[in-house]
């Protein structure tokens, strides 16, 4: 059969704009999303089964050793919370950018200790981020150490925006909601000074503590913030001066997170890890695990783990 002009030319038209198609919806179905296909690859995992699934929000808990770094992406925002010591900011840095991510909306430093805020220099260096917080820390306690200072001069090259948030405000981002509920005052050591932050999005909350020890959580219970969670970042690697029974059993967590690696304090600490256990939580570890990530579509959570 021989086509004539004008059939041939229909035939391409129409061809061309089924291309055009199917490219906008692919476009449009991760627009902003992190496909579970990313997420393997970024834990390093070949196996991909279900490379359809995009995640509504993921939270990525990286393995930085005895140190926080947390990544979440919710729909098309992404959030960085630590950036782990200086010398892993190229794990956080291209976890990141397997995962596609250019930008951050909001980027905490949840208190100016090394473990903490080592790899922000180059992190910001690296990519736009539209807004920092941070805790105000009592004046005597402001660091003078060489990454600290370090943090302030990449704050300052790269014109952040930065904002000492007050306990009780809360961030919205598109639909997720981050609510700060410490530090609730000024204490004797910079730990406590760590910003506590709530996520929710749909019904799914996890609940970010920094290295938060136990006289914040009693100021945080004391002030009334609805703590419970399905998810706790175990507060400062699992040590015993945090996760007091009180704490735990207002959050009352489904699964509990320890960012830890090999330390001379020999954490997380034998009883922190009961306490969790006698709470009914499921335990995950990133010197066990490697990178924990959670996937969820603000209902069901999914967890995977880099070392499986
Ligand atoms: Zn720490």
């Amino acid at each position: 059969m021989k086509f004539n002009k004008k059939q041939k030319l229909i035939t391409l038209v129409v061809g061309s704009l089924l291309i055009v198609a199917a490219l906008l919806i692919s476009v449009l179905e991760n627009f902003g999303m992190i496909s579970w296909h990313d997420v393997y690859k970024s834990v390093g995992i070949k196996e991909v089964t279900d490379v359809s699934n995009t995640c509504e929000m993921s939270v990525h808990f990286i393995d930085v050793g005895k140190a926080d770094s947390i990544y979440v992406n919710c729909e098309d925002k992404d959030v960085l919370i630590d950036a782990g010591e200086q010398d892993t900011y190229n794990i956080v840095l291209e976890y990141l950018q397997k995962l596609g991510v250019k930008k951050l909306d909001l980027a905490i430093a949840t208190h100016p200790h090394s473990d903490h805020i080592g790899g922000f220099p180059e992190i910001l260096d690296e990519l736009k981020v539209s807004k920092l917080l941070m805790p105000k820390i009592k004046d005597e306690l402001v660091p003078t150490s060489r990454i600290y200072e370090k943090f302030l001069l990449a704050i300052e090259r790269n014109k952040v925006p930065i904002k000492f948030p007050y306990a009780g405000e809360t961030v919205n981002l598109g639909n997720l909601k981050i609510e700060v509920i410490a530090p609730n005052g000024f204490y004797d050591n910079i730990n406590n000074h760590s910003i506590v932050a709530k996520l929710t999005y749909k019904n799914v909350s996890v609940l970010l503590t920094g290295d938060a020890e136990k006289e914040s959580e009693r100021d945080i219970l004391n002030k009334n913030y609805n703590v419970k969670s399905n998810v706790l970042k175990v507060g400062h690697h699992g040590s015993r001066t945090s996760s007091t029974r009180e704490f735990l059993k207002a959050v009352n967590p489904v699964y509990a997170v320890i960012c830890v690696g090999e330390d001379k304090y020999n954490l997380p600490k034998k009883e922190t890890i009961n306490k969790l256990k006698d709470c009914g939580a499921r335990i995950y570890r990133t010197d066990l695990d490697g990178t924990v990530v959670l996937k969820t579509d603000g209902e069901k959570i999914d967890f995977i783990t880099s070392r499986q």
